[in-house]
């Protein structure tokens, strides 16, 4: 006897309410979204590109221009859209700068990607072109750029200034820039023709109430802190820096411990028993003639005022970070426990002093000798402002480190990206068949940057393309747009340098992103009401 279809039970593989598509369903859907979010940062790309006003759910205002920003801060949902936020973090963390470069660059891979999925070409194969490409991109690049005289500050003067060029800090980018080199320059290490830089070693802080061009570089680290009692001295001349990282109080105590005196007598003899101890933890201090006390945890009342008596200059509850940074400005050693305290442990800063910044008190550590992190205060009219100078001056920290770095720069202005186009097109006329489109549709998809340039200056993007194209094959490799004349310049003669990395690092990270979407043809979405987030390790396997 055989069994009607109606015999058999439904199958389930997945709990109900799961939502799935496949094939090119789940394609379309992938660089829809894709393409959204790199629209979103679009019109932010270059010198007169627009900046964003964001306000989260607790009503904080952000006005930016950053990529990484604005992406960071919107909260996206979509899995496949956070794989291109994803994109601009990693760009942000390799070079500090690019991010919306990054994205642009993967938002036109997968448009392109579109066009020849509607002429039927496999996914796979589009993919396969595309790493070709990106593959042959980073030799082109690499074949391109110009090395870095790591003594040239004119030049390095150039890659900060080209990444402040139209943020908030375009003004006194010629100021900012300056302070940038010089910081970078003091705390990176050159051995030879190589260079490092621990960024944290540049410790950003930021004021409002004053100019921009008040912003200063500060020989030490300032602290956002007052002297813990009003009659320390203001100024310590010749500072004598201890750093302390255990509380100057008494803590053997657990906050419930009960602690029962039945003689009256005793109770006296308890506190003199603790101030006998502070005493003596003070007395070591001093005993190494410190004049500065730099604690991270708390200072009992007793403690300041005995370190007060002695015209000592006391901060607490200083950040573990700060700690650090302050150990390597003034030479100064952490101490924990101060029965291994010594002299040689201290610190030496010129001068430290408590100014009045705005309505608050800080404490400088200035006048460090050959300090090996320092302070860059920005200052600026209002929090908007201030945070916006961060940003930027972030990004040209980041690009004149990776110029350095790396050793090589190209020039910016859409130059780098029409040449590698240029010379990813001469590549693909050497292969055949359909990844000859594919890698075709590659370069196609670079001019994205030099058209966005044009596009957000107002220009007409058609002629401007035209126009350079023409410049590129007469041979001017770094023609560019120069978005303030409309016209097509050499953008290495107008001193538009930028770190050789942030290209190679935007085209590679641009081309994996658009070839693993690519590759996806099902994505099932769970039917529960908070989607498996696509985090950083597992992108492609929770969804
Ligand atoms: P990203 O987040 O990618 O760094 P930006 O908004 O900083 O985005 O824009 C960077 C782009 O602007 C680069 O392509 C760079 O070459 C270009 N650019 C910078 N300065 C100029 C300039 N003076 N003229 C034309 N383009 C410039
Ligand atoms: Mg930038």
């Amino acid at each position: 006897m055989s069994k009607k279809d109606s015999d058999y039970q439904p199958v389930y593989i997945m709990p109900e309410g799961t939502q799935r598509n496949t094939g090119k369903n789940a394609q379309r859907m992938n660089i829809m979204a894709a393409k959204l979010v790199a629209e979103a940062v679009r019109t932010t790309l270059g010198p007169k590109g627009m900046d964003k006003m964001l306000v989260n759910s607790l009503g904080e205002v952000i006005v930016t221009n950053d990529g990484v920003t604005i992406l960071r801060d919107i909260e996206i949902e979509h899995p496949t859209a956070k794989m291109i936020v994803e994109v601009a973090k990693t760009q942000e963390d390799e070079v500090g700068d690019g991010t919306t470069t990054a994205v642009v660059i993967a938002g036109d891979l997968l448009r392109h990607a579109e066009e020849l999925l509607d002429m039927n070409i496999h996914p796979t194969v589009i993919a396969k072109g595309y790493r070709l490409a990106a593959d042959k991109s980073q030799k082109i690049l690499s074949g391109m750029a110009a090395k870095l005289d790591l003594d040239d500050k004119d030049v390095l003067r150039k890659v900060a200034e080209t990444a402040m060029t139209g943020k908030g800090a375009e003004d006194n980018k010629g100021h900012l820039s300056g302070l940038v080199i010089e910081a970078v320059l003091k705390v990176g290490r050159k051995t030879g023709n190589s260079f490092s830089l621990d960024k944290t070693d540049i410790k950003v802080e930021k004021k409002t109430g004053a100019g921009v061009a008040e912003s200063e570089l500060i020989q030490g680290i300032v602290l956002d802190k007052e002297k813990v009692h009003s009659s320390m001295p203001e100024q310590v001349k010749n500072a004598r820096i201890a750093l302390i990282d255990s509380p100057l109080e008494i803590r053997s105590l657990e906050t419930d411990t009960k602690i029962s005196i039945t003689d009256p007598d005793k109770i006296q003899s308890f506190f003199d028993v603790e101030e006998a101890m502070i005493k003596r933890m003070v007395e070591k201090i001093s005993a190494t003639k410190a004049n500065m006390v730099i604690c991270q945890k708390g200072i009992d009342d007793l403690a300041q005022h005995f370190l007060a008596k002695k015209g000592v200059y006391a901060v607490r509850r200083v950040k573990k970070s700060d700690m650090e940074k302050l150990a390597k400005a003034t030479g100064a050693k952490i101490v924990s426990d101060l029965n291994d305290f010594s002299a040689d442990d201290l610190g030496k800063a010129g001068l430290v002093e408590q100014v009045r910044v705005g309505d608050e008190f800080m404490t400088y550590v200035r006048e460090c000798e050959n300090p090996k992190a320092l302070t860059l205060l920005l200052r600026g009219a209002t929090h908007h402002l201030v945070d916006e100078i961060a940003r930027a001056v972030d990004d040209a920290i980041g690009d004149v480190s990776s110029a350095m770095k790396h050793g090589y720069i190209v020039a910016g202005a859409g130059a780098s990206e029409m040449e590698l186009s240029r010379e990813i097109k001469k590549y693909a006329s050497t292969l055949s068949g359909r990844e000859q489109l594919a890698v075709q549709a590659f370069a196609d998809a670079l001019e994205v940057i030099p058209r966005t340039l044009a596009e957000n200056a107002g220009l007409d993007p058609i002629d401007v393309l035209t126009e350079l194209k023409a410049a590129h094959d007469n041979k001017k490799k770094w023609a560019g747009v120069n978005v303030f004349t409309g016209k097509i310049t050499d953008a290495w003669e107008e001193g538009i340098i930028e770190p050789l990395k942030i290209k190679t690092q935007a085209v590679s990270s641009a081309a994996d992103v658009a070839i693993m979407i690519l590759r996806i043809d099902d994505i099932i979405l769970s039917g529960k009401e908070d989607i498996p987030s696509a985090g950083k390790d597992d992108a492609t396997t929770k969804y």
